[in-house]
């Protein structure tokens, strides 16, 4: 039976190595923390379950959800644009949603999220499942066919300007990525952001169902044997050998790990509170919307305790201005924490606190973002630092397990 070594058990790391051993394979998984999840974690504030660093599940494709038995709490709308008192909502089902959008007078929007929707199709069909990264250039000649093309040959900044008004167009894409090729907008926007049932860390659990996990197992040194890998050694000398490894965390991470220099990429800006109010906030105009991602001058935010009653309180999570928010929205605040770049960088073990493992940007996406192989024939890399991109997306894993699996029959 061939061995694989899974190195961080993140949702990517998960799926690698449950789809390495559904197919067989005799699966270990060494993880760094004392929990397992990565950035997909539940805790517990004041008695209350909040997902603590990353919030909501929009993007890993229909097909991995549903294997995997995710549990998710769907709210319709499943987002709001809240500016200057007018409330904007995005319905679940495309055609209601462009019929608000223009019942609302944004004509502008709903022809937007047209042509967001063929662009996400194109991604989804053609650009996700493969094993090599797939050039910028080739999805714009997918693109020509139907006319959207900018996308590809135009920044993020550039095609908003042209079809949204400017008080939206920060919810459309984050300003690390305003110069990235437009297509960056619609990677992000999906109809099927939900919220998790029992926070984000539930997301880790069920991945993790009859998987074989070590955590406090950081690997600090990879030995290798003519072009192979041939063990992983942990930060206590405890040794691993196998035929096959998985490294899924940054592949900033791996590139020190095997002594490479890594150019610095930045401080983050961003920033996420989690908190537990006194009772159900009661927002002006937006009674209606209380459970559906509300985003507003004041950034991003959500109450998952609204729809989701196991989380056992009234939970706000948010990225962006917590105290504003809190303060013009007369919230009563039982107790909050700040999750910082400087503690996610040095407790989830991911170099520069960096939210996608590497940045959104041209100089990081399509053939520039780093493949699933290494320069080991035996080593491979399945996370958000990966091709296609970040967020919980699954798919790094999931191609990672197919490469090994054909391996593993092409050699047997
Ligand atoms: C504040 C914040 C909010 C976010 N919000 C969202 C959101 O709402 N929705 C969304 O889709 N995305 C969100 N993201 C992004 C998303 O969380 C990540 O892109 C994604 O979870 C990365 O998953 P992964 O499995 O690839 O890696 P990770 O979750 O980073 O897991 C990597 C694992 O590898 C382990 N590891 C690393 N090095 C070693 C080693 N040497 N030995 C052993 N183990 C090691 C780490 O401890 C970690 O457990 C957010 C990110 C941040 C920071």
């Amino acid at each position: 039976m061939p061995r694989a070594v899974v190195i961080g058990s993140g949702h990517n790391g998960l799926i690698a190595a449950r789809e390495l051993k559904e197919a067989g394979l005799d699966v270990i998984v060494l993880e760094a923390r004392k929990k397992i999840g990565g950035l997909t974690e539940t805790t517990e504030l004041c008695n209350a379950k909040v997902s603590r660093v990353s919030y909501v599940l929009g993007l890993m494709p229909k097909a991995l959800v549903d294997k995997y038995k995710i549990p998710l709490v769907r709210t319709d709308p499943f987002q709001v644009f809240l500016v200057s008192g007018k409330v904007i909502p995005f319905f679940v089902n495309p055609e209601y949603r462009r019929k608000v959008l223009r019942s609302l007078g944004y004509e502008c929007l709903a022809e937007f999220d047209e042509k967001l929707m063929k662009v996400r199709d194109v991604l989804y069909s053609k650009f996700l499942f493969v094993e090599r990264p797939r050039s910028l250039s080739e999805l714009r000649e997918e693109l020509e066919r139907s006319g959207l093309e900018e996308f590809a040959t135009q920044s993020a900044s550039e095609v908003l300007k042209r079809y949204v008004p400017e008080e939206f167009r920060r919810f459309y894409v984050y300003p690390s990525s305003l110069s990235a090729p437009a297509v960056v907008i619609a990677y992000y926007y999906s109809p099927n952001w939900s919220l998790v049932k029992g926070g984000n860390g539930t997301i880790a659990d069920v991945l993790a169902e009859g998987l074989r996990v070590e955590t406090e197992a950081e690997v600090i040194e990879v030995v290798e044997k003519g072009g192979k890998v041939v063990r992983v050694v942990t930060r206590d000398g405890r040794a691993f050998e196998a035929d096959y490894f998985v490294f899924a965390g940054s592949p900033v991470a791996l590139w020190r790990l095997l002594g490479k220099r890594v150019s610095p990429l930045g401080t983050p800006g961003w920033r996420k509170v989690n908190a537990v109010l006194e009772e159900p906030p009661k927002i002006e105009g937006l009674e209606r919307f209380m459970q559906s991602i509300i985003d507003s001058e004041y950034g991003e935010a959500l109450f998952p305790g609204l729809a989701d009653p196991t989380r056992g309180g009234i939970t706000l999570e948010m990225m962006g201005d917590f105290e504003d928010f809190v303060k013009d929205l007369r919230l009563k605040v039982r107790c909050y924490e700040e999750v910082t770049p400087e503690e996610v960088e040095r407790d989830y073990f991911l170099p520069y606190a960096q939210v996608n493992h590497l940045p959104m940007t041209r100089e990081y996406l399509f053939e520039n973002r780093p493949g699933y192989h290494t320069e080991f024939e035996n080593l491979f890399l399945a996370s958000a630092g990966a091709y296609p991109g970040g967020q919980i997306l699954g798919v790094q894993g999931y191609n990672v397990a197919n490469i090994i699996k054909k391996k593993v029959t092409s050699s047997s």
